[in-house]
């Protein structure tokens, strides 16, 4: 039995809201709030229909801290699930600190204006001093562990797949299959096709710049930064078939490396269609993706977040994405003294996420691991104070949890490994 308090209505919570009430003997009541309130609405009175979790709806802006301490108050959760934007992290942070309560989210802090000076001399210190430029990084959310911990408090950060089950596989893996890790590649293969030539498949906003930064990986203690998409390999996925993909930058690296400092390379790859690629390429050329304001018309707009208004709402991609996902993580190392090599990914079926809760997979296999995160912390099977990411976990509830609710493992030991 549990209070919890949702922060965000957007496609991702909508598959995290929708698989809670469907445990509603640990997820007893919950609160849906955010800045659209008729979205909460909406899903709510549909999930009465068929839940006996209790749920209520509020708005909620949740930039400012006193509008989020002040609802948190009032309904006075055991946990507060951030799937907003990682632009909210800190704002949230610090409110569940004030009101001493859990917090977890999907994705690491990043700003929104990236032009803002004194967040600006902070990052451009880090490019130097760690070697990656992209926008997010751990240090933001990692300095609040002491103020966790001293409060007696957990904040979960990355409970989505990718980062989130991607680091639980690397705990898998480590516990289970390897005395020593020497290389971890991230595969992210996207084998859907929405029919459109350019969508993408969560809030363009956070995706585009993502894809669209240089791609940098780990290796031998430091990092290696390069021009974006610039390293391309081909891989064969199972149950997708052949595909593209380009080595991107990713938030998981960071934490993995440090985390596990025997590892001596840590890439991640995701998968492109041409089509995808070329479209992001002339947008980027012609300044639509920049997050700097330009006045047009004597009003001030920003590039990306007019182009966001163009795109398809990716929570409306659900009825036309058909194909699979295929994500997981290949390993080298020893076991026992000789050489291992280990995949273990999951596939997943766009089609069959939209039939259950009416959301194409990539929200699907976000929204999963975001209601298994909520479920290890509300069950004590995570009980470690402070503030942590998922390699740091014990991985065993969590990958049976997933199992259970949706994303099963696949596993194997004779993988074909990326050059
Ligand atoms: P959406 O844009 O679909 O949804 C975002 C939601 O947050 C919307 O309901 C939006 O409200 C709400 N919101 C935005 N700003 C505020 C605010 N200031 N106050 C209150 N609510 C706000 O995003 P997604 O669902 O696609 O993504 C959610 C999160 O999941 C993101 O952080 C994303 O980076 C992360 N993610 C993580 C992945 C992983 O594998 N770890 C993969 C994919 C996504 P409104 O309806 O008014 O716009």
């Amino acid at each position: 039995m549990s209070r919890v308090l949702v922060i965000g209505c957007g496609g991702v919570a909508n598959v995290a809201i929708r698989k809670c009430c469907s445990v509603s003997s640990v997820f007893s009541e919950l609160m849906i709030a955010s800045r659209t309130k008729e979205k909460c609405d909406v899903l709510a009175e549909e999930l009465r229909k068929t839940s006996t979790t209790k749920i209520e709806t509020a708005k909620v802006d949740a930039d400012s801290k006193d509008e989020l301490v002040k609802l948190i108050n009032s309904y006075k959760p055991d946990l507060v699930m951030n799937i907003a934007l990682p632009y909210q992290d800190l704002t949230i942070m610090d409110a569940c600190l004030e009101c001493k309560v859990n917090y977890m989210d999907t994705a690491n802090y990043e700003p929104e204006d990236t032009d803002d000076p004194e967040w600006r001399k902070i990052y451009e210190k880090r490019c130097k001093e760690e070697g990656f430029s992209a926008y997010f990084d751990y240090s933001w959310q990692w300095a609040y562990k002491k103020k966790f911990e001293d409060a007696g408090l957990i904040a979960l950060l990355g409970s989505g797949f990718d980062p989130g089950v991607t680091q639980a596989y690397v705990a898998y893996a480590k516990k289970h299959e390897f005395d020593t890790i020497d290389t971890i590649d991230i595969l992210d293969c996207n084998g859907g096709d929405h029919g459109y030539k350019f969508a993408t498949n969560f809030n363009p906003e956070v995706n585009l710049r993502e894809v669209s930064a240089p791609g940098s990986y780990w290796e031998d203690g430091h990092w290696i930064e390069i021009p974006a998409m610039s390293i391309k390999r081909e891989y064969d996925f199972d149950q997708v078939g052949m595909k593209d993909m380009y080595l991107l930058h990713h938030e998981e690296i960071e934490s993995i490396a440090k985390n596990l400092p025997e590892v001596k390379r840590i890439r991640f790859f995701m998968t492109f269609g041409q089509s995808y690629l070329d479209h992001m390429r002339c947008l980027e050329d012609v300044g639509m993706l920049s997050t700097t304001p330009v006045m047009f018309d004597g009003k001030e707009i920003v590039p990306i977040k007019f182009l966001k208004a163009l795109l398809p709402d990716p929570a409306s991609l659900g009825p036309r994405t058909h194909g699979k996902t295929n994500i997981g993580c290949i390993f080298t190392g020893k076991k026992d003294g000789k050489d291992k090599t280990y995949y273990i990914y999951n596939v997943c079926d766009h089609q069959e996420c939209y039939r259950e809760v009416k959301s194409q997979a990539i929200s699907y296999t976000t929204g999963v691991p975001a209601m298994c995160g909520a479920l290890m912390l509300l069950t004590g099977k995570w009980n470690t104070l402070g503030v942590h990411t998922i390699e740091e976990l014990d991985p065993d509830p969590f990958i049976e949890a997933l199992d259970k609710y949706g994303l099963p493992k696949s596993e194997s030991h004779n993988p074909v490994l990326v050059k």
